[in-house]
C-alpha cells in the first residue's frame, strides 16, 4: 500500500500542472503547450466562453504568460466580436476567496469541513464508495454531474463510473434544461441533432420564439437576429412580455402551460387552408395524415378559450406562417421545462415540418441549449446513452464501443440509468446511499428544493467536487474536492449550433485545486482501474477517442485533426466526417439539406398526443400562477460565479424580487419596492414588489437565481424527458404588512 500511496501522490504532483512559475505562456502557446495559429498579437489567445451554450470567442490578454483581461473575438463566427457582461467577466470568479484550494473533509465530531490532502481523501472516496457498492450493490451509488465542465471530462467521468467503478446510475444537470429537446429530436428525427445554424436567424423573414427570451437568456443570439436584414416578422409566445416580446412585431401572451394547444391548433388552420408543403411531407415524413386529423379538434375557437389568443389572432399568426418563406422556429426553457414538454417540442418541430421549413437557409425548428457544454453533455457523457449518441440498451452498440475503447463488452450496462428525479426518489427510498455531486449547485437549482435538501440527510456519503466550498450544496458534503475552473484547464466545448470550440489552460488553479480530468485519472488510480483508462492520458488523448468512438455516427468528428484545427477554423461543427477534410468545414452548416432524417426510412415523425392540464393549478386557496426563469443577462443560474463579480452584481438587484401586474398590487394593497410573501403549498418566502405590465394578472414571475426560489416549485416531471416542469405551479401573494 505504501508502495501504491507514494506512486499516486507523485500522480498528483504531475497532474497539478506546472508549478506557478512554469505557467507562463510564450508568444504562441496556450494551455499546456500547443501552439494555435490563430494567436493574434503577442500578448494575447483565444478561446470559448464558458457560460452559456452560446458558445462565444473570447481574446485572452496576457500578462507573463497568465490571463489579466478579456475581450471579445471578433474573427470568431459565433459572436463576430460581440460578448454579453457574463463573458467580459469570466476571469473574476477564478479569484475568489472562496476558491476550494484543498479537499475538505467533515469532522465527525465538530461537524465542520476541515483540510485534508488529496491522498487521505481519494483513499478515503474509494474506501467508503467500495464499501457501500459491497454492501449495497452497484445501484447504490450514483452522481450528478453538469453541462459546465468539458467534453473530455464528461466523457472520462461516465467512462471511469460506469466502465470502471461498475455502477450504473448517474445524470446531470442538462435534465434540468436540455433533456426534452434532446428526446423530442431523437424520437422525431431519429438522433439528437438540433439542426440550425447560427445565420439562420439572420437568413429567416419569420422568427418565432416559443418560450424563449433571447434577449436576455442568449444575448448574442438576439445581436444575431437585429443583424438581419429581411424585415423579418418577429414573433413571441409567452404568458410575459418579456424584453424579447417587447421587441417583437407580435407577442401572444398565451396562458401559461397552453403552449402545447395552441401550436396543434396553428397545425390545424395550417392544415385546413392548405399553407403547408405537401411535396415536403410526402417525401421526408412519415405519420402525417395521423396528426391531421388528430389536430382537426383543435378549431381556433377551442383554442382560443383555452389559450386566451382570440380567433383573429390566430389566424393572423396562422398567415405569417404560411405566408413566410423562410421561417425558423426557436424554443428554449419555456417549452423544455413544462409537464409535457416533449411533445410541446414536438408540436414545434411538427409546423416546422409540415411547411416545408427545414434543411434550408433560415428555416429549422431550433432548440437553443442553455449551458456552454449541454451538447457536449447530449452526446459524449455516457449518462442516457453510451459515448457518441450509442445506446446502452443495444447489443450492438456496446460491442462496438467497447471495440473501440478495447475494454471488455460485459464492463458496458446494459440498462439505462435512473434519471434525476429518480435518482433523487431512490435515495429517500434507501436504495442510493452513495452520491458524487460534479460542478453543480443541487441544493440550490433543483425543483422542490426544500425536499431535495432533506433527502440528502438520508445518504450515507455525500462528495461535492466543485471549484468553491461555499455552494449550497458543498455545505453539506462529507467531502469536497477542489476542482479547477474554466481557463484553468483544457478541452473542448459544444455550442448550440453543433460548433465544438475550444477552452484552453490561461491560467493556474489556486491552492490544491486540480482540473476535473485530473481528479478522475486519479480516481481511476485509486479505485485500481487506471490501466482502463491508460490511453485516457490528456484531453486531447480523450478527444481522439471520442473522434474513433463516434466514427459513423451521426455526431462523427473524423474530421477534425486536433486541437490546433479547431483553434485555426474558430470551431468546427458536427458532423465532421474524414472526407470533409478535402475541403475546410465551412463556417455554418445546418443539417437536412437533402431531406434525409437519421431514422431507418430516413424520414422524420409526426408525434403528437392529448394536453393534459397543469399538474398544478391555481385554486382559491392559492390563486396565483408562479412563471420563473432567468432574470438578467448578468446573472447565471445558481451565482456561484457571477455572484462573485462586483461589477455583474451591480447590474441586477441584489435580493429576490417577484414581479406583480398592477392590478393585483392594487387589489392587494402592494405598493412598488414593498416586501411581499410567497406562499405554495410547499414553502413560503420573502420578495420586494415590482409591480409591471410585463406579467398579466393572476401571474407572478421569479427570477430562478435566487436561493429561496425553488422552494416554492411543484415537482411535476414530462413523462418522456423527465424534466421537471419550473414553470407553472399555484401560490398565494400577501403584503408582508398585511399579516402583522
Ligand atoms: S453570450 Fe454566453 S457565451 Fe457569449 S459571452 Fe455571454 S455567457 Fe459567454
Amino acid at each position: 500500500m505504501k508502495k501504491i500511496v507514494g506512486k499516486i501522490a507523485g500522480l498528483v504532483r504531475q497532474w497539478e500542472g506546472p508549478q506557478t512559475d512554469d505557467l507562463v505562456l510564450r508568444p504562441g502557446e496556450f494551455g499546456l503547450g500547443k501552439i494555435p495559429a490563430r494567436l493574434t498579437p503577442d500578448d494575447t489567445t483565444t478561446m470559448v466562453c464558458g457560460y452559456c451554450s452560446t458558445g462565444c470567442g473570447l481574446n485572452v490578454h496576457l500578462k507573463d504568460g497568465r490571463a489579466i483581461n478579456l475581450s471579445a473575438d471578433t474573427h470568431y463566427p459565433v459572436n463576430l466580436g460581440m460578448a454579453c457582461p457574463k463573458g467580459w467577466e469570466a476571469l473574476t470568479p477564478l479569484a475568489a476567496p472562496d476558491r476550494a484550494t484543498t479537499p475538505l473533509l467533515r469532522n465527525e465530531t465538530t461537524g465542520e469541513l476541515e483540510p485534508v490532502d488529496w491522498d487521505r481523501a481519494l483513499l478515503l472516496f474509494c474506501e467508503r464508495f467500495k464499501e457501500i457498492k459491497r454492501n449495497h450493490g452497484p445501484e447504490s451509488v450514483a452522481f450528478l454531474s453538469t453541462g459546465q465542465i468539458v467534453t473530455e471530462e464528461m466523457a472520462f467521468l461516465g467512462a471511469l463510473f460506469k466502465f470502471g467503478m461498475g455502477f450504473v446510475h448517474c445524470d446531470s444537470n442538462t435534465r434540468q434544461c436540455m433533456a426534452t429537446s434532446a428526446v423530442a429530436y431523437k424520437q422525431s428525427f431519429g438522433f439528437d441533432a438540433p439542426p440550425y445554424s447560427y445565420n439562420d436567424f439572420e437568413e429567416s423573414d419569420v422568427l418565432l420564439f416559443i418560450g424563449s427570451n433571447p434577449c436576455i437568456a442568449h444575448p448574442i443570439l438576439w445581436q444575431r437576429v437585429l443583424r438581419n436584414r429581411h424585415n423579418p416578422e418577429i414573433i413571441v409566445i409567452d404568458p410575459r412580455a418579456t424584453e424579447t416580446a417587447m421587441a417583437a412585431t407580435q407577442h401572444f401572451a398565451i396562458l401559461p402551460k397552453s403552449d402545447l394547444v395552441l401550436l396543434y391548433g396553428l397545425a390545424n388552420i395550417l392544415i385546413a387552408s392548405h399553407w403547408i408543403r405537401r411535396d415536403y411531407i410526402d417525401a421526408h415524413t412519415t405519420g402525417f395524415e395521423d396528426f391531421a386529423n388528430f389536430v382537426a379538434q383543435f378549431t381556433p375557437e377551442v383554442v382560443s378559450g383555452l389559450t386566451g389568443i382570440s380567433v383573429d389572432r390566430l389566424w393572423r399568426l396562422a398567415q405569417t406562417i404560411g405566408d413566410g418563406k423562410r421561417v425558423s422556429f426557436w424554443w428554449t426553457m419555456g417549452v423544455n421545462q413544462g409537464h409535457e414538454s416533449t411533445r410541446t417540442a414536438q408540436a414545434v418541430i411538427n409546423l416546422a415540418l409540415m411547411t416545408g421549413n427545414m434543411g434550408r437557409p433560415g428555416t429549422g425548428a431550433n432548440s437553443i441549449t442553455g449551458q456552454c457544454n449541454a451538447m457536449g453533455s447530449r452526446l459524449f457523457a455516457n449518462v442516457t446513452g453510451i459515448l457518441g449518441g450509442y445506446d446502452f440498451l443495444n447489443t450492438v452498440h456496446r460491442k462496438h464501443v467497447a471495440e473501440q475503447l478495447r475494454i471488455d463488452p460485459a464492463a458496458i450496462p446494459n440498462r439505462n440509468s435512473r434519471s434525476y428525479d429518480q435518482i433523487v426518489d431512490d435515495i429517500e427510498a434507501g436504495k442510493i446511499k452513495g452520491l458524487w455531486v460534479v460542478a453543480t449547485n443541487a441544493s440550490h437549482s433543483w425543483i422542490n428544493q426544500s425536499r431535495f435538501n432533506e433527502t440528502l440527510k438520508k445518504l450515507d456519503f455525500l462528495v461535492v467536487q466543485d471549484l468553491y466550498s461555499t455552494t449550497e450544496t458543498a455545505r453539506r458534503a462529507d467531502l469536497v474536492l477542489p476542482a479547477a475552473g474554466w481557463g484553468e484547464k483544457e478541452g473542448t466545448l459544444i455550442n448550440s449550433e453543433r460548433r465544438i470550440g475550444l477552452v484552453k489552460r490561461v491560467t493556474r488553479a489556486p491552492g490544491q485545486a486540480l482540473a476535473d480530468f485530473n481528479i478522475f485519472k486519479l480516481i481511476a488510480q485509486y479505485w485500481g482501474c487506471g490501466e482502463m483508462f491508460r490511453e485516457w492520458s490528456s484531453p486531447e488523448a480523450v478527444f481522439q477517442i471520442l473522434k474513433r468512438v463516434s466514427s459513423g455516427q451521426p455526431c462523427e468528428i473524423d474530421g477534425i485533426k486536433d486541437y490546433r484545427m479547431l483553434d485555426d477554423c474558430g470551431g468546427v461543427q458536427w458532423p465532421c466526417p474524414v472526407s470533409i477534410d478535402a475541403a475546410p468545414p465551412a463556417t455554418e452548416r445546418r443539417l437536412f439539406e437533402d431531406g434525409r432524417f437519421y431514422h431507418a426510412d430516413q424520414r422524420a415523425r409526426f408525434l403528437f398526443e392529448a394536453p393534459r392540464p397543469n399538474p398544478e393549478p391555481a385554486d382559491v386557496d392559492f390563486p396565483f400562477i408562479l412563471l420563473t426563469g432567468r432574470g438578467t443577462s448578468s446573472q447565471w443560474h445558481t451565482q456561484t460565479r457571477t455572484g462573485k463579480s462586483d461589477v455583474l452584481r451591480k447590474l441586477y438587484p441584489e435580493n429576490v424580487y417577484v414581479e406583480i401586474n398592477p392590478i393585483d398590487a392594487e387589489r392587494l394593497g402592494i405598493a412598488p419596492n414593498a416586501p411581499v410573501e410567497i406562499a405554495s403549498r410547499r414553502a413560503q418566502i420573502e420578495a420586494t414588489a415590482f409591480v409591471t405590465n410585463s406579467v398579466q394578472p393572476g401571474q407572478l414571475f421569479l427570477p430562478m437565481h435566487y436561493p429561496s426560489v425553488n422552494e416554492l416549485t411543484f415537482p411535476a416531471f414530462d413523462p418522456y424527458s423527465r424534466q421537471p416542469s419550473y414553470k407553472a405551479c399555484a401560490v398565494r401573494l400577501t403584503a408582508k404588512s398585511a399579516r402583522l
